[in-house]
């Protein structure tokens, strides 16, 4: 039987972002600004329609120069599409388009919700500017669910308290909330890391629960905080984990790459299905499955002979079996698929594995 065409496809415009977050890979790594032809894409996505497409997860898509464009094909190809940005790039022309495509999630990553705090995290950003690129974009893709990405990091810790009412009243359906990650051996991104200070994180995250409750705020929020045991007990009827909501109201969450990748196969022992159900597009035209395995380049072929080409189903061979190191060491299950249920008890959830691999 033929395999069905990628119901996720992640796509990585550019390799560049205009910021140099304090925490973020991209401020110690050398950028290339090697970016999609989207002619290509276009002709590459034959036979592809209807998906979800998640545009930008490691860099800034909204940097790449015919981002508008880029949104046009995907409307075509009628793809539900979800955006993750840093909104400082919100030109007309990538309002218009977006106004005119199937966007169902937004992310915007803001960390903080005052001008000292974000501006000393996301470096190079102004605090005003990039709420007004926010509130630029919340106008556009107002069909869509509206979530707010918050870095978890020792500089963000004081203004997690404040994040929910700040976001409930700009028309943001939800705040996610992601501990900080430590991906590379700078100090500045280990300092800001909360490994140890897990209480703290507890601390803070139960504060946001309770102004969300008690105030009857209509916005969600999420952190792995939320899916713990003692948390479901306490606050049981306001959590759907890792989910904390009021009763009155506001747009559920739905992470449709997370479900997707994560629903049983019958050919995975472990509950993901990524190398069968998801792909990824990455600026240089590679197209790779698990987030990192190389299976063709769109510049070659088609997407989805790629999909189905020898060299995919060697994955899809190897994965399933008990203990291969691929998902051993697989970053994207445990803090990308997986991110709602990380043990934060635990200190490798404070850094990647492949730093920890290099220690
Ligand atoms: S905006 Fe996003 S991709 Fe760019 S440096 Fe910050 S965290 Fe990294
Ligand atoms: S390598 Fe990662 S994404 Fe691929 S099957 Fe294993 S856990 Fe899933």
């Amino acid at each position: 039987m033929t395999l069905a065409s990628p119901e996720v496809l992640d796509i990585e415009p550019i390799h560049t972002c205009n910021l140099r977050c304090k925490m973020c890979h991209v401020s110690t790594e050398t950028l290339t600004n090697e970016r999609i032809d989207i002619d290509q894409l276009e002709r590459s996505l034959d036979g592809w329609e209807g998906g979800w497409a998640y545009v930008g997860s490691t860099h800034e898509p909204m940097a790449h120069p015919e981002f508008p464009k880029l949104i046009e094909v995907l409307a075509r190809k009628r793809a539900r599409i979800v955006l993750t940005t840093n909104a400082t790039l919100a030109k007309p022309a990538a309002l218009e388009a977006l106004r005119g495509a199937d966007v169902r999630r937004l992310y915007i990553s803001f960390d903080g919700v005052t001008p000292s705090v974000y501006e000393s995290v996301r470096r190079g950003a102004s605090f005003d500017k990039a709420l007004e690129g926010a509130m630029r974009l919340i106008d556009a893709c107002r069909d869509a669910i509206i979530a707010v990405n918050y870095t978890v990091m020792a500089s963000t810790l004081a203004d997690t308290r404040a994040a929910a009412a700040f976001w409930e009243a700009r028309g943001v359906h939800g705040v996610g909330f992601i501990v900080a990650v430590r991906r590379s051996n700078h100090p500045d991104a280990i300092s800001e890391v909360l490994a140890g200070r897990q209480a703290e994180v507890t601390s803070a995250m139960e504060d946001v629960a309770e102004d969300i409750i008690r105030n009857g705020r209509a916005i969600f929020a999420s952190s792995p905080v939320f899916s713990e045991s003692w948390f479901l007990e306490r606050y049981a009827g306001y959590c759907d984990p890792p989910v904390v909501f009021s009763h009155t109201g506001g747009k559920r969450p739905l992470n449709a790459r997370t479900e997707i990748l994560t629903a049983p196969h019958p050919e995975m022992p472990i509950a993901c299905s990524a190398p069968f159900r998801g792909a990824k597009i990455r600026y240089s035209g590679e197209v790779v499955v698990c987030d990192r395995v190389v299976i063709g380049n769109i510049h070659d072929a088609p997407l989805l002979e790629i999909w189905r080409s020898p060299a995919a189903e060697s994955v899809r061979a190897t994965v399933p079996r008990p203990g291969n190191e691929l998902c051993a060491s697989c970053d994207y299950y445990r803090f990308c698929l997986r991110a709602a249920s990380i043990n934060l008890k635990d200190e490798s959830a404070y850094t990647s594995e492949r730093v920890r691999r290099s220690a």
